[in-house]
C-alpha cells in the first residue's frame, strides 16, 4: 500500500454517516502531490498518539478512494497512522507553513472548479461578512439512532453536539474571472469548538457565543493584520457546491504605510 508524507491543514467539524457513525474529513498537503483528502477517518476514535493536530506530519498507508471519483481522495489504514515531530509552528510569520501550503495556491474558486479539483486554497480579494443562520438543533431521528447505536459500543465515547447554527463566509476570489460573491459554509472544526466554548462561558447565552465566534473568524482571521486564504473542498455529491474547511491566516508581509508622503513641487 502506497505511504504517504501529509501536513495536515484542516480538520472538519464531525458528520454523522451512513456507514460510520461519525467522521472527519481531514485534508492536507504531501509533497509532490499537492492537496489529498484522507477519507474516512473516525477522528475522535484514534488512539490518542495517533491524534494529528493541524500542521503536524503524519505518515499513513493510504490508497485512491475507489468509492470517491474525487481524485484527492485517499482511504487511509487508520492504524497505520504515524505522528512525525511537533506540529510546525508560526515563526517567522509563518513562515515554513506557507514555504508548504502556499506553492499550491489556486486563482479562484472559478479556477478550481474548472480544472475539476475538489480541494485547494484560494485568496479571497475581499471577505465580506460571516454569515450567521439557525438550523435544526437536534440530529435527525435516523441520526441520533446511528449516534445511539454506537454509544451502546463505546462506553466512555463524548456524545457529538450539534451545531444549531450555521456560519458562511460572503468573498470574491483574487481573480478578474470570479463570477460574483461567494456564500460558502465553514466547516472547520474550531470554529464548532469555539462556539460550544463561548455558549458554556456564557451560560448559554447564543447572541454571545455567536458574536465571539464573528469576532475571531471576521475580525481576527480575516482583518487588516491578516493575510487570508480559504482552505476550500467540494462535496462528492455535489462537486460545483464548495466549502470552506479551514482558514490559513499568516500577517501580513507589507505592512501598510501609517501616512502617505506628499511630493512637494
Ligand atoms: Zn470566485
Amino acid at each position: 500500500m502506497p505511504h504517504l508524507r501529509v501536513l495536515i491543514t484542516v480538520k472538519t467539524y464531525p458528520v454523522v454517516s451512513e456507514r460510520y457513525d461519525e467522521l472527519v474529513c481531514t485534508a492536507g498537503v504531501s509533497p509532490g502531490l499537492g492537496f489529498v483528502r484522507l477519507y474516512p477517518v473516525r477522528f475522535r476514535y484514534l488512539p490518542y498518539g495517533q491524534q494529528y493536530r493541524k500542521y503536524q506530519w503524519i505518515e499513513v498507508d493510504a490508497v485512491r478512494n475507489p468509492k470517491d471519483s474525487r481524485e484527492e481522495t485517499y482511504l487511509p489504514d487508520s492504524e497505520s497512522i504515524s505522528l512525525v515531530g511537533r506540529p510546525i509552528d508560526t515563526a517567522n510569520g509563518w513562515a515554513e507553513r506557507r514555504r508548504i501550503v502556499l506553492p499550491w495556491l489556486s486563482q479562484s474558486i472559478e479556477r478550481l472548479t474548472e480544472q475539476g479539483r475538489s480541494l485547494g486554497i484560494v485568496k479571497p480579494a475581499e471577505v465580506l461578512d460571516l454569515k450567521c443562520t439557525p438550523v435544526a438543533r437536534d440530529w435527525s431521528s435516523k441520526d441520533r439512532e446511528r449516534l445511539h447505536q454506537y454509544m451502546l459500543f463505546g462506553p466512555d465515547r463524548k456524545p457529538l453536539q450539534k451545531l444549531p447554527y450555521k456560519f458562511q463566509y460572503v468573498f470574491r476570489c483574487d481573480d478578474y474571472n470570479c463570477k460574483g460573491t461567494h456564500t460558502l459554509m465553514v466547516e472547520d472544526w474550531e470554529l464548532g469548538v469555539l462556539y460550544f466554548n463561548m455558549v458554556e462561558e456564557s451560560q448559554g447565552n447564543e447572541p454571545a457565543a455567536i458574536a465571539k465566534v464573528r469576532e475571531k473568524f471576521l475580525d481576527v482571521l480575516c482583518g487588516p493584520t491578516r493575510e487570508t486564504y480559504f482552505f476550500v473542498g467540494n462535496t462528492l455529491a455535489y462537486p460545483n457546491s464548495w466549502l470552506v474547511l479551514g482558514v490559513f491566516w499568516p500577517p501580513t508581509t507589507q505592512q501598510r504605510p501609517l501616512c502617505l508622503t506628499h511630493n512637494s513641487h
